[in-house]
C-alpha cells in the first residue's frame, strides 16, 4: 500500500503528542486556597438552596468579602487579575463545595473574562478602544463594590447556539438604547444586579454581526422577572425568565463595543467553555463522597463498604473516568489563546462533552457504589446526580452540540463541502 498519507498525518499527532503541562501559579494556589477556607460553610447551606430552590445569597456575601466578585477584572484595574486558566481552576474548587454557587459565578465571572484581554487583543479601533476603557471600568468599579452580573442569553431557539441572531432587540435612542424581548434560563434572576444580555441591534437585515452586549440595570424600568422555578437539578441558580419591555440603558451599558462580540466569539472559542469547571469539581466532588462513604468516614454512615470486592472495581472505574476528564480539562484551559488552532478547538470540544458526560456518569456510579441511604436527602449525593444532569444541556457548547461539531470538524478541513 502507498502510505504516503502519514507524511501529512504524522503531524496532526504532533498536537496530541507534544504538550507542555502548565503547572499551578502562586496566584492559583493562593485563590483556591481561600476557597478551601469558606467552602465547608457553602457545602452546608447547599442542602437548603437544593431544598428551597432558593439563591445562595451568603456564599454571595462571602464571595464579595473574599474580593473574589472581582476575580477576574484585570490587576490594574483593582481586580484578582485572574486569567482564563486561573478562572478555571478556582471554578472548580467553588464547584466542589457547591455546584449551583459555581454555576452562578461563572455567568458573573463572563462579564469581567470576556472583556478584560480578550478584547485588548481584537483589531479595534482608538475610538473603540477609549469607550470600552470607559464603559468597562464603570462595570468593573461595580464588581469592586460587590454588584452582581449575570448573562442571560438563551432565548428557546437557535440564537444561543449561533444558528440565527438575538430576537432580543436594541434599539438607538437619543444617548442610549431601548431594550425590548425575553430571556429564559435566567441564573442569578431576581439576585443579579445586572444582567449582561446578548441582543442584536436594531437595523434592516441585522446579522450575528450585529449582536452587542448591553448590562441592564436589574432595577431599571421595564424588567421583570417571570415564571416560576422548580426544576430537577442546580436549583440554587434560580434560573427564571427575564422580560424586557422597553428598558433604556445609557451608552456606557455596552459590555462590548459594536460588532466585537462576533470577533471575540470565533477568535475565543474557549470563551464558551467556561461552565465546565462546574462539572469537574462536580465529578470530582461525587467521587470523593463515595470513597468518604464506602470507608465509612462520612457522618452519620460509618460502617464501612470497602472490603466488597464489587465496590472497589466501582470506584476503580470512576476513578479512571474522573482521571480522563481532569486530563484532557487540564489541557485545554492551557490551550485558551485567540485564534486557536484546529486540534485545539476540536480538543475543546471534546473536553466540554468529556467532562459533562462524565460528570454525570460519575455521579450516577457514586449512587450506586454507595447505595440506598446516600440517596437520602440528608446527604448530597442525590443533589450532586440531579445537578450533573444539567451540565450537557448547556448552551452553545450542549453535549450533543460538541458532538455534531466534532464529527464534521474532524472530517472536514476549513472550507472543505462534499459537491
Ligand atoms: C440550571 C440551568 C441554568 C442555566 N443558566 C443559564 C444562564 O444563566 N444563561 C443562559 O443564557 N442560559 C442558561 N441556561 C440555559 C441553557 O444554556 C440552555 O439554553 C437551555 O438548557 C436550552 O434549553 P432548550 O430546551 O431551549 O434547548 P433547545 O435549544 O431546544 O435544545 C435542546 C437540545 O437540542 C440540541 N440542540 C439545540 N440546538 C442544536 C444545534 N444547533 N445542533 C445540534 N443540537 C442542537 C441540544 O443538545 C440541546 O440540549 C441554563 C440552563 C440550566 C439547566
Amino acid at each position: 500500500m502507498d502510505s504516503s498519507y502519514l507524511n501529512e498525518y504524522a503531524h496532526s499527532a504532533d498536537s496530541n503528542a507534544l504538550f507542555n503541562g502548565a503547572p499551578l501559579t502562586g496566584q492559583q494556589k493562593e485563590l483556591i486556597a481561600k476557597v478551601d477556607e469558606y467552602g465547608v460553610k457553602w457545602a452546608e447551606r447547599a442542602f437548603k438552596h437544593d431544598l428551597e430552590a432558593s439563591f445562595p445569597t451568603e456564599n454571595y456575601n462571602d464571595l464579595k468579602n473574599m474580593g473574589f466578585l472581582a476575580l477576574c477584572v484585570p490587576k490594574r484595574l483593582g481586580g484578582l487579575g485572574a486569567d482564563y486558566r486561573t478562572y478555571a481552576l478556582v471554578a472548580t474548587r467553588i464547584s466542589y463545595y457547591c455546584a449551583s454557587t459555581a454555576n452562578t459565578f461563572n455567568m458573573h465571572n463572563a462579564n469581567s473574562l470576556w472583556t478584560a484581554d480578550m478584547v485588548d487583543a481584537l483589531e479595534l479601533t482608538s475610538e473603540q478602544r477609549e469607550s470600552h476603557e470607559h464603559n468597562r471600568t464603570i462595570h468593573y468599579n461595580n464588581m469592586l463594590e460587590g454588584k452582581i452580573y449575570s448573562q442571560p442569553f438563551s432565548e428557546g431557539s437557535g440564537a444561543a447556539a449561533g444558528k440565527h441572531p438575538f430576537g432580543t432587540i436594541t434599539t438607538r435612542s437619543g444617548d442610549g438604547w431601548i431594550i425590548n424581548g425575553k430571556k429564559i434560563f435566567a441564573s442569578l434572576s431576581g439576585s443579579a444586579d445586572y444582567y449582561g444580555v446578548l441582543c442584536t441591534e436594531d437595523i434592516p437585515g441585522a446579522t450575528l454581526a450585529d449582536t452587542m452586549f448591553m448590562a441592564i440595570p436589574a432595577d431599571a424600568p421595564g424588567v421583570s422577572v417571570v415564571g416560576d422555578w422548580d426544576p430537577m437539578g442546580m436549583r440554587g441558580t434560580v434560573s427564571r425568565t427575564l422580560i424586557f419591555k422597553d428598558v433604556f440603558v445609557p451608552d456606557t451599558a455596552q459590555l462590548m463595543p459594536r460588532g466585537v462580540y462576533i470577533k471575540a466569539a470565533s477568535k475565543y472559542p474557549h470563551m464558551f467553555m467556561t461552565l465546565t469547571p462546574t462539572y469537574m469539581g462536580l465529578a470530582q466532588a461525587a467521587y470523593d463522597f463515595a470513597v468518604a462513604y464506602l470507608r465509612g468516614e462520612v457522618a452519620g454512615v460509618n460502617v464501612k463498604r470497602r472490603m466488597y470486592p464489587t465496590k472497589q472495581y466501582s470506584i476503580a472505574e470512576m476513578y479512571i473516568k474522573l482521571q480522563q476528564a481532569w486530563a484532557l480539562f487540564h489541557r485545554a484551559t492551557s490551550e485558551f489563546k485567540r485564534s486557536p488552532s484546529r486540534e485545539e478547538r476540536m480538543r475543546a470540544y471534546a473536553c466540554q462533552y468529556t467532562v459533562m458526560e462524565y460528570c454525570a456518569e460519575i455521579c450516577s456510579a457514586a449512587v450506586r457504589v454507595c447505595g440506598g441511604q446516600a440517596m437520602l436527602k440528608t446527604f448530597p449525593l442525590e443533589r450532586m446526580y440531579r445537578d450533573s444532569r444539567c451540565g450537557a444541556l448547556m448552551l452553545p457548547w450542549t453535549s450533543e452540540i460538541c458532538i455534531d461539531r466534532l464529527g464534521r470538524g474532524l472530517l472536514y478541513k476549513e472550507g472543505e463541502r462534499d459537491d
